[in-house]
């Protein structure tokens, strides 16, 4: 018999600890090439377990101005709000903005590559010298690359951040995130704000589902990005499409960067439409194979309008300044046969 206090496998309670919950951290570090992963309930709960564990009040961050809304959202309540530390947002698409915001008070840089919609990217090694110079943290929210495309911690980033509920489940039905590091007191302190002060551990059945998502991952990122290639370059030669943006085009401003530090260009694209919004939002409405949705990285491909829906948080001038205009569309693409979705885009344009 065990004797009170005692445990015979190490696992008291699953807000603590999980061997689910083991094996995908285990298998996230891995694929990643880190030393320890931390699987938390969302991406915004890996965020914010990152913030509450890195961030002290009063403090200097320095951000890309094209990261996630919702980091943006978080950063505004905890970091802004909460902590008192202000925040300042950059384009780092050029490295002389990112190196004249750090100051010796900075101490996180985030940044995030490629962005959301427009697939900005930021030189990834550049920025790991900037932080470094003040000692600042560096997290790289790498959601939209993955590790099949991008590994940030051969780049210099401190800290990786997934949200799994996109490309790493893939399959839209878990949702979860995860932090990857090589410093294991960043691992322990990110892992105890988890557990102890948010609550915010991933349940033994979606670590389940993400591990088995994980088995198909490799397959499903070749042919997301195929298929994004095909659709890319179809709608570089539309002639109701003013521009295309997506890394792997030749004309992509940051095409040799791209090249570079990723081993391929991922699976979303956005387009500007030669048309009003009204005409814009007719089009989304023309679709049979894709399906009118936010969210992103699972089989099935999806279009969004950013304008009214994953950018609709923003004011006006805002979503102006952030040049996501009203004939903007993103597409996530999916997995399906890429004949199938060209036909589906054909037919889509056609009602201009
Ligand atoms: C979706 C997303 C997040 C947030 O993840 P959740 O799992 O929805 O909390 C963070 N960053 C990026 C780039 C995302 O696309």
């Amino acid at each position: 018999m065990r004797s009170p206090g005692e445990s015979d496998h190490g696992y008291k309670y699953t807000r603590f600890g999980n061997p689910t919950r083991d094996v995908l951290e285990e298998r996230l570090a891995d694929l990643s090439g880190a030393e320890r992963a931390v699987a938390s309930a969302s991406g915004t709960a890996a965020m914010a377990a990152i913030c509450l564990s890195v961030v002290e009040p009063g403090d200097h961050v320095v951000a890309f101005d094209g990261i996630y809304g919702g980091t943006r959202l978080l950063f505004d309540d905890l970091l802004v709000d909460s902590l008192g530390a202000t925040v300042e947002y950059v384009d780092a698409t050029d490295i002389d903005a990112v190196a004249e915001a750090v100051t010796n008070e900075t101490t996180l840089v985030w940044m995030e590559s490629p962005t959301n919609p427009l697939l900005r990217l930021c030189d990834l090694s550049v920025v790991a010298n900037v932080a470094a110079t003040v000692d600042a943290t560096y997290v790289v929210d790498n959601t939209f690359a993955t590790p099949y495309f991008q590994r940030p911690l051969e780049h210099g980033a401190d800290i990786v951040v997934h949200s799994t509920t996109k490309y790493l489940n893939g399959h839209s039905d878990s949702m979860g995130g995860v932090v990857l590091t090589d410093d294991e007191a960043v691992a322990d302190g990110v892992a105890h704000t988890q557990s102890y002060d948010i609550g915010g551990t991933l349940a033994p059945f979606d670590c389940y589902l993400t591990l088995r998502g994980l088995r198909t991952f490799p397959l499903r990122m070749g042919r997301h990005e195929t298929n994004a290639g095909e659709l890319a370059r179809y709608l570089d030669d539309h002639p109701s499409v003013a521009q295309v943006n997506y890394p792997g085009l030749d004309h992509h401003p940051q095409h040799d960067l791209a090249r570079e530090q990723m081993d391929g260009f991922g699976g979303i694209v956005s387009f500007e439409l030669d048309a009003t919004g009204a005409e814009t939002r007719a089009v989304l409405e023309e679709f049979d194979v894709f399906t009118l949705a936010v969210s992103l990285g699972g089989t099935e491909s999806l279009v969004d309008h950013p304008a009214t829906m994953s950018a609709s948080y923003l004011t006006d001038a805002e979503r102006e300044a952030a040049g996501i205009s009203d004939s903007l569309v993103r597409i996530a693409v999916g997995v399906e046969h890429a004949d199938d979705l060209l036909a589906d885009l054909d037919q889509a344009l056609e009602k201009l």
